[in-house]
């Protein structure tokens, strides 16, 4: 049994971790934690800023495996907003509600219809101990913004997001299927498949952007 913190408060992610991570892993996340810092999500891109959470958490907790990840939504006619800022769309202290409210004006604006609404979510996720990167991974979920929300599941945009090739949104979804096609669980396989492959006792071939400790 592995010991994982998730560099998060948002009690939907940890959820949504704890299912996809399975049984071999103990998660916990922020959420009673005291005196943990606030980490700048400063970054240009979803990497820069779950590695900026996932070093400073992991420097404050010696020793303790930590996971974060850094996630948003991009729709292609707004130019891949609000990517990086999806948290915060409508302004730092907005809301889920005020953030879909302001997408769905943003899309009226450009008069967008079918195609013009593609979108897609992406997860990256750093995986850290004593401030250094041991792997990273990502993946993403393609689909559609749709003109009104629909279901009361999930969080942030789910309601407005229904995947390739489904007609149901994610908040529409029990959160077992939207486990199975969510870009958090494309981003979890990955790393477990690189953490199995990085198993002690086999070397790994750093990626560009990784720093030199791969061995988990
Ligand atoms: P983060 O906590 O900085 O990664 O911000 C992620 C933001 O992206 C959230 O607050 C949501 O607005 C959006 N987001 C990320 N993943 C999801 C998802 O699975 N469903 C809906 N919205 C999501």
């Amino acid at each position: 049994m592995q010991d994982l913190l998730i560099a998060t408060r948002n009690a939907h992610k940890t959820t949504e971790f704890r299912q996809l991570l399975g049984p071999c892993f103990t998660v916990r996340d922020l959420t009673g934690l005291a005196a943990v810092p606030e980490v700048e999500e400063s970054g240009a891109t979803f990497l820069e800023n779950a590695r900026l959470k996932a070093l400073a958490i992991s420097r404050h907790f010696p020793g303790q495996l930590v996971l974060a990840d850094d996630s948003g939504l991009e729709v292609d006619v707004l130019e891949g907003a609000p990517g990086v800022h999806s948290a915060r769309f409508a302004g730092r202290d907005a809301g889920d509600a005020s953030n879909r409210a302001l997408l769905l004006r943003e899309l009226e604006k450009r008069y967008a219809r079918g195609k013009q609404r593609s979108a897609r979510f992406r997860c990256t996720l750093v995986l850290a101990r004593d401030g250094r990167e041991i792997l990273h991974s990502q993946g993403d979920v393609p689909g559609w913004i749709i003109h009104r929300e629909r279901g009361k599941e999930g969080f942030g945009y789910d309601p407005l997001f229904v995947p390739a090739g489904r007609c149901h949104t994610f908040a529409q979804l029990p959160p077992e299927d939207k486990n199975r096609l969510s870009h958090r669980c494309r981003a979890v396989e990955s790393l477990l498949r690189k953490w199995a492959s990085a198993a002690p006792g086999r070397e790994t071939s750093p990626g560009p952007a990784e720093q030199p400790n791969h061995r988990v």
